[in-house]
């Protein structure tokens, strides 16, 4: 498990290098099972590979020219989808074909050809591919080339837990609020007039996304495992993060002839630096939200109530330190543990507070965290001899008398706490909706950041200087109808999912591409 634990810790950081190492490594940790104590021996363990395994390389030649390549969300979903498509049949021939297809689809016809001329050797025939670079391709999204080969490689997109959420929970949902008000419109922008049931706000879809675009000019480090084989790139080097809000029609900002008297900016992207000490954290994710997209949309859409997209990242899963966890509980009263805000016992009508009272009888438990055992015992919940936790983790994840965490995690005001970001949210009256895990091609804005990616690599060499100046003009080179036609698409791919199909099939791409060419002609 260690060695599997740092691996995905590393894979981890290169996917979201502008989240700090405590918050990944505690991504991995619960992925296992696991808390805040075992994020802390990852944190140690990965230092301790790091130091006797790595060398560092520079970029340059024809790696130079593929890099910005690597960081297109496009060209990355294209790739995905043709791994689900074929499977074991896998071959770099295959996926060369698929990005190159993927291209022309875009209509990129001129990039096609670059990347040809990076995947396909130069001096040799066209059959014949730069083997590794097809791997280094595959390495970012972070398959091993000998993995994925075999078929072993583990795609969390079809997990019966993540496919059910997207079934019975996220496509039903979205169809329901296009009933009850969520805006459509025609592609020449025309609002589509609904009739709003009774109490229900128009409401506007707003997706959101951070995305980054890696400076060139920045050390990069490459893993090598003992046989010396590379093994991951680990670009946690400088560069720009973009969090950016968009709806179907265009990025989130205040029109031009609205006063944005007492907002912070008309425009809601937010950019960061990130590398040395500055990363994007949780709270700063809530800030963004709540501080400045939140205020702009109001302005900009008066009376209209929000529907925010987010993806699944553990950044925006961030708990306020009050909310009711029990993994920030200790079994005892007092001690180190966190001060929660009153539970609710369902069972008997009643609020409850973890903390007791001001006027205990016994002076030193005054004002002091309750624990879990004096909380489930005032539930009526607690059993004589209840161990805190099992190990190494519960048989039975419904059992309320296995163990005193798990008791208590399964009562109905602690299943029913949710994230800063989304209590935020809906207390500003507005509404959230997670994407499901692993679906990045229902998520619009990856192709508005291919898109932007594209104008930027074209327009400045990826130095932190070239993208501190180029990269506002790059997000805004995104015209309104484009951005409408990825909208598009992906409500196709949603329609696809809705009827069935999977992911990569013939029958998939039919729905999500080819109907579409058929209706323009
Ligand atoms: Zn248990």
């Amino acid at each position: 498990m260690r060695h599997t634990a740092v691996l995905q810790f590393m894979q981890l950081q290169l996917k979201r290098p502008w989240e700090i190492r405590e918050t990944l490594s505690l991504a991995v940790a619960e992925s296992f099972g696991r808390a805040t104590s075992t994020a802390k021996c990852l944190r140690s363990w990965e230092r301790s590979w790091i130091s006797s395994r790595y060398i560092k390389v520079g970029l340059k030649g024809k790696n130079k020219s593929a890099y910005s390549w690597l960081e297109d969300e496009g060209v990355l979903l294209a790739m995905r989808e043709y791994i689900a498509s074929v499977g074991e049949k896998l071959t770099s021939l295959g996926l060369a074909q698929a990005i190159t297809e993927y291209l022309q689809e875009e209509d990129i016809t001129n990039k096609a050809e670059e990347v040809n001329k990076i995947l396909f050797h130069k001096s040799e025939s066209k059959k014949s591919i730069l083997e590794r670079t097809a791997r280094n391709w595959l390495n970012k999204l972070g398959f091993e080339w000998k993995d994925v080969r075999k078929g072993v490689y583990i795609d969390g997109h079809e997990r019966e837990d993540v496919v059910r959420y997207r079934q019975e929970v996220f496509l039903p949902v979205l169809q329901q609020l296009f009933h009850s008000g969520l805006r459509e419109w025609t592609e020449d922008g025309t609002i589509l007039l609904k009739e709003l049931p009774a109490g229900e706000k128009e409401k506007i879809l707003v997706t959101h996304d951070e995305s980054t675009f890696n400076a060139n000019d920045g050390k990069r480090r490459m893993w090598i495992q003992n046989n010396a084989q590379p093994l991951r790139q680990k670009s946690k080097g400088r560069g720009i993060m973009v969090s950016e809000f968009l709806t179907p029609r265009g990025r989130l900002a205040v029109p031009e002839h609205i006063s944005i008297d007492g907002l912070p900016r008309r425009q809601a992207t937010e950019y960061l630096e990130y590398g040395q000490d500055n990363y994007w954290t949780g709270d700063k994710m809530v800030q963004h939200t709540l501080q400045v997209a939140i205020p702009i949309f109001e302005r900009a859409f008066p009376g209209k109530q929000a529907l925010f997209l987010f993806d699944n990242a553990s950044n925006h899963n961030a708990y306020a330190s009050d909310a009711l966890l029990v993994t920030n509980m200790n079994l005892g009263p007092g001690g180190k543990q966190a001060i929660l805000r009153d539970g609710f016992i369902h069972s008997k009508g009643i609020a409850q507070s973890i903390l007791f009272p001001d006027n205990h009888p016994d002076l030193e438990l005054r004002g002091k965290a309750k624990g879990i055992r004096q909380v489930l015992m005032e539930r009526g919940l607690w059993q004589l001899g209840m161990k805190l936790n099992c190990k190494p983790a519960c048989t039975d994840p419904t059992s309320q008398t296995c163990c005193a965490r798990q008791c208590l995690r399964l009562e109905q005001d602690f299943q029913a706490q949710r994230g800063s970001l989304q209590e935020g949210i809906e207390a500003r009256g507005h509404l959230v909706l997670f994407y499901p895990k692993f679906h990045c091609e229902l998520n619009f804005i990856e192709f508005f950041w291919a898109a932007a990616k594209r104008h930027a690599r074209e327009n400045c060499e990826y130095s932190l200087q070239g993208l501190r100046d180029t990269i506002p003009l790059s997000l805004n080179s995104v015209s309104e109808l484009t951005i409408w036609r990825f909208y598009n698409k992906c409500q196709r791919t949603m329609s696809a999912y809705r009827d069935g199909c999977q992911y990569g099939t013939a029958d998939f791409k039919e729905r999500v591409y080819k109907s579409h060419r058929r209706k323009l002609a």
